[in-house]
């Protein structure tokens, strides 16, 4: 895959310039899927069909190497390096013939016999009338999606890694995604980082941002005062995220107080993004009323049956059933 990737950028000289940071990009995600044991280049397969998207050189045609590599004095022969594998046949009836496009025709006894041995691997090629596609290996559909792939990363987690995340349908998506990124971080998965937005003085990772900062103490504090829920026992997001110190038996309950761990994880990192991007301060005590106020609404409206009240909410918000 991430030939086709270079051969494409190859191919579009134009875009050079812009596409340092492409490739950096793809880079660093090949680097933190290997980070989860996870090879990019194994995640999907190209089967091909007519050949517009497959490079002839570049790409693996016949399941033991790159042209490129096992012929390199036919690479050297060849006059548009950047072809496809459609470029080079035609169509004779139902024959398939490969008429090449030489600088000059092999001459001596070394590039013979590679065009042999090219020819042969050539009459075995398999062209198809279809289009060219890329399917996800691990995936029966063999379609790329974000749960195809989010479904990969928590079943390679889980087989090392005691906790599969907690989708919780109570809380929008965006606010699992926030928890579930937080777990990742914990997990080893590298996540960027530079200084704190909120004290300023120490690298920003998961369990600085979200447990140990000065500042989102003082929200914790807060918190703790509020939700009556001590967190003495809790060393990272993970733990706070699974609950392990919460000594309730109602499932509801605990439900309710996944839903205020992750908007209070989502609230803190809201307001991370709102200095940095829109250098807009909010205070501890704002914080915890946004945490109170969402979280009451999703509980209220997706938990419909627990019967909540303001409040009641605003004084001991575990008092669900
Ligand atoms: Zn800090």
């Amino acid at each position: 895959m991430l030939k086709y990737v270079y051969w494409e950028i190859r191919k579009s000289g134009r875009y050079r310039c812009e596409l340092t940071g492409v490739w950096k990009n793809i880079m660093n995600m090949t680097k933190e899927l290997g980070g989860v044991n996870l090879n990019a280049n194994d995640l999907f397969k190209k089967e091909m069909g007519r050949g517009t998207q497959t490079s002839f050189w570049y790409e693996d045609l016949s399941g033991s190497g790159i042209l490129q590599d096992i012929f390199p004095l036919l690479f050297r022969l060849e006059s548009k390096k950047q072809c496809s594998v459609s470029d080079l046949y035609q169509r004779l009836g139902a024959t398939i013939q490969w008429p090449w496009g030489w600088k000059r025709l092999p001459s001596n006894q070394e590039e013979n016999i590679e065009k042999r041995c090219c020819d042969l691997i050539l009459q075995n090629a398999q062209i198809g009338n279809e289009e060219d596609k890329w399917k996800l290996t691990h995936d029966h559909s063999g379609v790329f999606s974000v749960s195809s792939m989010r479904n990969l990363w928590e079943t390679t987690f889980c087989k090392v890694l005691p906790y599969k995340h907690w989708w919780n349908n109570w809380v929008p998506i965006k606010i699992n995604f926030c928890g579930w990124r937080a777990e990742l971080a914990k997990r080893g998965v590298p996540m960027p980082s530079s200084f704190c937005s909120f004290c300023g003085q120490r690298e920003e990772n998961d369990l600085h941002l979200f447990l140990e900062c000065n500042w989102v103490n003082d929200v914790w504090t807060l918190w703790k005062t509020w939700s009556e829920l001590e967190l003495g026992g809790v060393q990272n997001v993970e733990q706070l995220l699974h609950l392990n110190h919460v000594s309730c038996q109602s499932p509801k309950q605990k439900k309710a107080i996944h839903v205020v761990m992750m908007v209070t994880l989502w609230v803190i990192w809201k307001a991370r993004n709102d200095r940095i991007f829109n250098n807009r301060w909010s205070t501890p005590g704002s914080l915890l009323d946004e945490i109170m106020v969402q979280s009451f609404l999703w509980i209220k409206n997706r938990g419909k049956e627990l019967q909540l009240n303001w409040n009641s909410w605003c004084i001991f918000p575990f008092a669900v059933h």
